[in-house]
């Protein structure tokens, strides 16, 4: 048996090394050197060509090393037989919770203007923000969402979010289902989307969407740049609709440096670094995949294709 790695554009080799630290008896290839496609059995991946796959007669998992399966499920030849996985990391959860809070702070607390104000030595207060002002609305309630949902509730910012099952969660207002979006975002001073790319959510932040959000509202975008219409934010923003956007994906990554997210005065623009990849959690769960996909167990992280997370 062996392990494929195929993590282009981004290093094999930090997977591959800890793939081979955690189970060192096991051939780890990648495509550069992959001696014989019959052997594999997992391959660690989070896009791949057409027409690859179908070398691979014995696959027994495909993990995504990721949170987010939208490239993989793209491909026209996935076999139904062979199980999805994508990685559950809790601890890359909390980034992105860290991340979406010091924006949001960052822009309730005004930061940016007492930092202009100390640049001109310049000594003046401002109100600050109550909670009834700094609704927060998240798009999404699984892993990430609710992260972020348990670290803004101890700040005292009403939280509500939006799935399809209209998941519980403690602390939380919890809206189901496209119907039910209209009012989670009138009621969203602060609107963060932790949603996975899939037909339906994709494109979803537009013009008459974002339009529906109070008067001066914050986007936080962590779920997938192609959530997002990017001249349609520019519009907001520019007509003072929208107060600001914390951009952490885009529609193309890396954006092209004329792009204007990376120059807006009211936008932080980061590259996807919210959270990142603990190669060895990576490496334990593909191995944990290949031992439930031998014995015949059922995969605790499979996604569902038909459901596109
Ligand atoms: P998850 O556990 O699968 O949760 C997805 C959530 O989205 C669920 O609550 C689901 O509803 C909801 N949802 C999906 N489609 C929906 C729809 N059409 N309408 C309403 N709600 C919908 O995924 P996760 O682990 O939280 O990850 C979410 C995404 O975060 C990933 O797919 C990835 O794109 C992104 N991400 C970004 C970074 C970064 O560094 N920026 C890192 C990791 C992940 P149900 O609860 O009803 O199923």
């Amino acid at each position: 048996m062996a392990i494929l790695v195929l993590t282009h554009p981004l290093p094999n080799d930090p997977f591959v090394s800890a793939l081979k630290a955690a189970a060192p008896h096991v051939p780890v290839w990648t495509e550069d050197d992959l001696p014989d496609p019959n052997a594999v059995e997992v391959i660690v991946a989070w896009r791949m060509r057409a027409g690859f796959l179908p070398r691979f007669p014995n696959l027994r998992v495909l993990c995504c090393p990721f949170a987010g399966v939208d490239k993989l499920l793209g491909l026209p030849d996935l076999p139904a037989h062979v199980p999805i996985t994508r990685i559950v990391d809790p601890m890359q959860a909390v980034e992105i919770a860290q991340y979406v809070v010091a924006n949001a702070l960052h822009h309730t607390r005004d930061l940016d203007r007492y930092a202009e104000q100390q640049t001109a030595a310049h000594w003046a207060r401002h109100p600050v923000r109550k909670p009834a002002q700094c609704r927060v609305g998240i798009l999404g309630l699984g892993e990430v969402g609710q992260a972020v949902a348990r670290a803004f509730l101890p700040l005292g910012y009403p939280v509500a979010g939006w799935s399809r099952s209209g998941r519980d969660v403690p602390g939380v207002t919890s809206h189901r289902g496209a119907s039910a979006l209209p009012q989670l975002l009138a009621q969203s001073d602060i609107l963060v989307c932790t949603l996975p790319l899939t037909p339906e959510t994709r494109g979803l932040l537009n013009r008459d969407m974002l339009a529906q959000l109070p008067p001066g509202a914050f986007l936080i975008n962590v779920g997938r740049g192609e959530h997002l219409v990017e001249a349609d934010l520019k519009a907001l923003l520019d007509s003072g609709a929208l107060s600001g956007a914390a951009l952490d994906v885009f529609e193309r990554e890396p954006p092209q440096a004329d792009n204007w997210v990376w120059h807006h005065p009211k936008v932080v623009a980061t590259p996807h670094i919210a959270a990142q990849a603990s190669y060895e959690l990576v490496a334990t769960q593909c191995l944990d995949a290949l031992q439930r996909a031998r014995d015949g167990l059922d995969q605790p992280f499979a996604i569902d294709p038909a459901r596109g997370y």
